[in-house]
C-alpha cells in the first residue's frame, strides 16, 4: 500500500528577555527556588494589570520575518479559558483570530545531489504567554504534587506550520535548522532539556488503495517533544501505527468517533500512547482581552527589522557550496556552529583566497582547539585576519600547511601560556593577541619559509644522490618509498626546502 505521510508542527518557543511577557519578573530557568519569580500578575490575582512587554514582541517579529511570514498591521490579545492547577487566572493570554504575522515560507532539502528542494508553508507565528509547571511525586509513595509558578508567563512564541512535511527526516531537519535561526536571531537559547523549545507533531498518512481509491487516516497530535531524535522516532512510529491501524479497523479521518487524538510519546518504549481527546477551539471560549490594548505595527519598524536579518542557515549553506565550492559536509558543519563561527570562516577565506584551506583549518583545527579550551568562537584569540594571514602564506607558496599547523598551534600555545602567567598574577597582558608579528617571528627562528632557490636545491639533491647509491638503485627497481631517504638528505641540507618541491626534481632527475 502506498503511503505519503502528512506532517504540520507547532513550534513552542520562549523568548530570551529580560522580564516576563506582561509584568516585571525575571525570566529565567530557576527551578531549585520555585515561586520566587512571580507577582501579583503572573500569579493572576485579583485586580492585577498585564503590560505588553516590547521587547518580546520585537523579538517574535524578528523571527516571523526571518520565516518569510507577513506581519499583521493590527494585532490583539485574547483569553484562552480553560482551568489548570499552572494557569491560576483560569485563562492563557494568547492570540487567536488576529495573530501578528501569518503565511510564511521556509525551503527544506536540496544541498545535495539529486535532492528537489521541499517548500514547507508557515501557517502563523503568534505570541503568548507561557503556564506554570506542575511537579508531581513520582516515587510511587504517594507523595504531594506542587505547582511552581516561575514559569508562569515567560514569552512564547508558537510557530505553527502547513502539513507539508512530508517525512519525519525532514520535520527534523527543519526543527534542528530552526533552532540555529533562532540562536542566530538571538532570540532565544533553545534550550531543549530546559523546555524553551518544544514541538507538537499533528501526524496523518493518505493512503492508496488496491481498489484505485485514497483513504486518510484520523490526525494524531504528538504532544510535547523535545529532543531531535524523539521528533524523528515519534513521527516514524506514529505513521507506521496508523497504517497498521488502517489496516485493522478500516477506520477513516472523519468517520463518527474518529476525532483528532492526542498521544503522548515514550522514548523509553520508542511508542506513542493515548491521551486525553483534542478539545476544539470553541471549548476554549476565546473572547480579546480587555486589559491590553491591540498593536499596530508601522511598516517602518517592519522594514527597519528587515534590513538588519540575518541569512537563514539554509541559505548560507547552499550559498557556501555555490560561492566557496565547499563540499556539503564542510557547509554544514560550519555553519551548525552558528552565525558568528560561520562569519569568521567567511573572513578567514576573504583573508586567504582559499576557502577549501580555511575550510579545512576552521572545521578541523579551530573547532578541536574550541571545544578543547571550552571557548566560543568570540574568545577564540586568533582573530580571523591572523589565520587568513598566515593560510595566505600557504596558499601564495610561502610556507607548506604542515608548518601553518605548526604555527597555529604555537601562537595557542604561546598565548595560553601569557594568559595562565596573568592567572597567577604575573604582570602580563593577555588582551594582546597573537599577531602577523608572532607569525614572522617564529617563520624566521624555525627557518619555515619555504626556500625557491632552485639551484640551491639542485646542488644538494645532486649530493644527495651521489652520496646514496643503494637508494637511487632500490628507487629504480621500483621502490617508491626509497625516495625518502633522498629526500630526507635534501631537506637536512636546505632549511625550509619545500618536501614537495624536491620530490618533483628528484622524479625529474631519476626519470
Ligand atoms: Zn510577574
Amino acid at each position: 500500500m502506498n503511503a505519503t505521510p502528512i506532517i504540520g508542527l507547532e513550534v513552542h518557543v520562549q523568548l530570551l528577555t529580560r522580564t516576563k511577557i506582561f509584568c516585571g519578573c525575571p525570566n529565567r530557568f530557576n527551578p531549585d527556588q520555585p515561586n520566587t519569580q512571580t507577582c501579583p500578575v503572573c500569579l493572576g490575582l485579583p485586580g492585577a494589570l498585564p503590560v505588553l512587554n516590547e521587547e518580546a514582541f520585537r523579538l517574535s517579529l524578528r523571527t516571523a520575518l526571518a520565516l518569510g511570514c507577513r506581519i499583521a498591521p493590527f494585532t490583539k490579545w485574547d483569553r484562552k479559558q480553560y482551568y489548570y492547577p499552572d494557569l491560576p487566572k483560569g485563562y492563557q493570554i494568547s492570540q487567536y483570530d488576529l495573530p501578528f504575522s501569518h503565511d510564511g515560507v521556509v525551503e527544506i532539502g536540496g544541498e545535495t545531489e539529486g535532492d528537489v528542494p521541499r517548500r514547507l508553508r508557515i501557517r502563523r507565528a503568534h505570541l503568548e504567554e507561557d503556564a506554570g509547571k506542575n511537579l508531581h511525586d513520582e516515587s510511587g509513595r504517594g507523595g504531594d504534587s506542587r505547582v511552581d509558578l516561575n514559569r508562569a508567563g515567560t514569552p512564547l512564541l508558537e510557530i505553527v506550520t502547513e502539513p507539508d512535511l512530508g517525512s519525519a527526516a525532514d520535520a527534523r531537519a527543519f526543527l534542528e535548522d530552526l533552532r540555529l535561526l533562532l540562536t542566530d536571531l538571538e532570540v532565544s537559547d533553545c534550550n531543549m532539556q530546559e523546555g524553551s523549545l518544544r514541538c507538537d507533531a499533528n501526524v496523518n498518512v493518505r493512503l492508496a488503495l488496491d481498489d484505485g481509491g485514497t483513504a486518510t487516516t484520523p490526525i494524531v497530535e504528538i504532544k510535547n517533544l523535545n529532543t531531535f531524535s524523539g521528533v524523528e522516532a515519534a513521527i516514524e512510529h506514529e505513521l507506521a501505527r496508523q497504517i497498521a491501524e488502517f489496516q485493522r479497523t478500516g477506520r477513516r479521518f472523519g468517520d463518527p468517533g474518529a476525532e483528532k487524538e492526542t498521544r503522548g510519546w515514550s522514548a523509553e518504549r520508542n511508542e506513542t500512547f493515548a491521551q486525553r481527546g483534542k478539545e476544539e477551539a470553541s471549548d476554549y471560549r476565546y473572547f480579546p482581552d480587555p486589559d491590553l490594548a491591540p498593536v499596530t505595527v508601522a511598516a517602518e519598524e517592519v522594514a527597519r527589522i528587515q534590513e538588519r536579518l540575518c541569512e537563514p542557515p539554509g541559505a548560507r549553506r547552499r550559498r557556501f557550496a555555490g560561492e566557496h565550492q565547499l563540499s556539503e559536509y564542510d557547509a554544514r558543519v560550519i555553519v551548525s556552529q552558528g552565525r558568528q563561527f560561520a562569519d569568521y570562516f567567511e573572513a578567514v577565506a576573504r583573508a586567504c583566497g582559499d576557502a577549501k584551506q580555511a575550510a579545512n583549518f576552521v572545521t578541523q583545527d579551530v573547532l578541536r582547539e574550541l571545544n578543547a579550551r571550552g571557548l566560543g568562537i568570540r574568545e577564540f584569540p586568533l582573530t580571523s585576519d591572523v589565520l587568513g594571514g598566515l593560510l595566505a602564506r600557504v596558499a601564495q607558496g610561502g610556507i607548506t600547511v604542515k608548518s601553518a599547523r605548526e604555527i597555529f598551534g604555537e601562537l595557542l600555545a604561546a598565548w595560553s601560556a601569557r594568559a595562565e602567567a596573568a592567572e597567577d598574577g604575573a604582570d602580563v597582558d593577555v588582551g594582546e593577541l597573537p599577531g602577523e608579528a608572532a607569525i614572522e617571528r617564529i617563520i624566521a627562528e624555525r627557518g619555515l619559509a619555504i626556500v625557491n632557490d632552485e639551484g640551491a636545491l639542485e646542488a644538494a639533491l645532486a649530493a644527495a644522490i651521489a652520496d646514496s647509491p643503494r637508494a637511487v638503485e632500490d628507487f629504480r627497481a621500483g621502490k617508491q618509498q626509497a625516495a625518502g631517504a633522498i629526500i630526507g638528505k635534501v631537506m637536512k641540507q636546505v632549511k625550509g626546502a619545500d618536501p614537495k618541491r624536491v620530490r618533483e626534481l628528484l622524479l625529474k632527475k631519476l626519470a
